[in-house]
């Protein structure tokens, strides 16, 4: 007998865009002093009306596309009942059964993961829990209230915690590419919960689609880190009580972090609990084929496909080519750097070489330009001489103009060393080799 975890999972992606879902506040709240981004409408005060905002609604559709997901042509906002301190008007605008986008799927190394709906909503407040005068106590902070989310939902197609990490890591690339989202864990703009079971395999039930009669879904999951421990933890704990013949019970619970445990939160409740219904403030939306198309032109290159071209165009290998793919700005750096390279036109210089500089140098790509970094490679090749004299001087004259750079490498940023090569570089033109100039300005700033 084997234990198979079946986990599907929710990713909550909070909007970059510049004001809230259906009003005017500024959308960004972290680190702003608390209620100082509201007002009637996401505060839920009695007669304000949600608008919805046309950015979030596009974005959205652009994720599900980019999903692989199925746009729906009538879509509709519902309101999901339920009570809450950090939820004003005592529901969340939500999506229930006409979502924007769904039956969409993501690859994750050589397996697919099926997107069952990509939905819009909006993000609740948040609870604060300080001492006020002496006294334990909960505060609401309204500035996250309205905020744009993005519910994406997977079909129970993940087997591990690895799985879930890789997954979320892609979803969090995606939302960077889209440049729709910073889908940061620890600021809370991404969110994960992940619904858990564990399935008992024996030889006559190895239907796929015979699921647990239970789930369980953690909350509060604020890093990928936490992510693999919780999921281990909770499919540990379920199999132990599988394996003294009992049933997990179907219920929400939260990671706690501190004790590396799973606690138990509330009992589960079910979709009909909240009684969703149409929200009839908001019509329903309609998208036409033209303008859906329009939305899937503006998809950039995502990573999956630029790994493909990098390894097929520039010759390199699968991991050089993910490394580099990692965020769209480092792939675009790359290839204005390789465009340079051309440009110079010199034979031993290849597109690895390149590539190799960026991924093991830890080349600083914001602060050192793409043709200084050509020149710094183009160096290495070089032997022509300039006496070490003057050589003295130009390093000593970069290091006083450049003082920044200088504490930032004495501070431990080595990045920084890269940026004052590349100045020393400029005035040398290519006369000294890079070796020598890289131990002459490190002995001058470790003096
Ligand atoms: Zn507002
Ligand atoms: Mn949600």
């Amino acid at each position: 007998m084997t234990y198979q975890p079946i986990i599907g999972l929710e990713v909550h992606v909070e909007l970059k865009t510049k004001s809230k879902l259906f009003c005017g506040c500024p959308a960004e709240h972290f680190g702003t002093k608390p209620n100082t981004q509201t007002c009637p409408v996401c505060l839920g005060l009695p007669g304000a009306l949600p608008v919805p905002n046309k950015k979030a609604v596009d974005w959205t559709i652009l994720l599900g596309l980019a999903l692989n997901c199925s746009i729906h042509k009538v879509s509709r906002f519902d309101r999901k009942n339920y009570f809450y301190p950090d939820l004003p008007k005592g529901y969340q605008i939500s999506q229930y059964d006409e979502p924007l986008a769904s039956k969409g799927f993501v690859k994750i190394d050589t397996k697919k993961i099926r997107i069952r709906r990509v939905h819009l909503e909006e993000d609740a407040g948040k609870l604060l829990h300080e001492e006020v005068n002496g006294v334990k106590s909960t505060l609401v902070d309204f500035n996250r209230s309205g905020v744009a989310l993005v519910e994406i939902v997977t079909e129970p197609d993940v087997r591990s915690s690895e799985e879930a990490r890789t997954f979320l890591k892609k979803m969090r690339q995606i939302a960077r590419y889209l440049g729709i989202s910073d889908g940061d864990m620890e600021k809370g703009t991404m969110r994960l919960e992940p619904n858990i079971s564990v399935k008992l395999e024996t030889r006559n039930t190895k239907h796929e689609d015979d699921l647990p009669p239970y789930k369980v879904e953690i909350k509060n999951i604020n890093s990928f880190n936490f992510a693999k421990k919780a999921i281990d933890f909770e499919i540990a704990r379920q199999v132990s009580l599988l394996e003294k013949g009992e049933t997990p019970l179907q219920e929400t619970r939260g990671w706690d972090e501190k004790k590396g445990v799973t606690v138990s939160q509330r009992g589960k409740g079910e979709a009909h609990d909240y009684r969703y219904f149409p929200e009839p403030d908001i019509p329903p939306m309609e998208f036409s084929k033209s303008q859906i198309e329009n939305l899937r032109s503006q998809i950039p290159e995502l990573a999956e496909e630029k790994i493909a071209r990098f390894i097929r165009e520039y010759n390199l290998s699968q991991y050089d080519a993910e490394i580099l793919c990692d965020s769209r700005e480092r792939a675009e750096y790359y290839e204005s750097t390789i465009r340079e390279l051309k440009n110079l036109r010199i034979k031993e210089l290849t597109e690895k070489t390149v590539a190799n500089w960026i991924i093991n140098k830890k080349v600083d790509t914001s602060k050192v330009a793409p043709e200084d970094l050509v020149k710094m490679i183009a160096a290495t090749t070089q032997t022509t001489s300039m006496p070490d004299e003057e050589l003295e001087k130009i390093i000593k004259e970069v290091i006083s103009k450049n003082p920044k750079a200088v504490a930032d490498y004495q501070g431990g940023k080595e990045q920084a060393l890269m940026f004052l090569i590349g100045q020393v570089m400029r005035e040398t033109k290519g006369k000294r080799g890079f070796d020598k100039m890289k131990t002459v300005i490190e002995q001058r700033l470790n003096a």
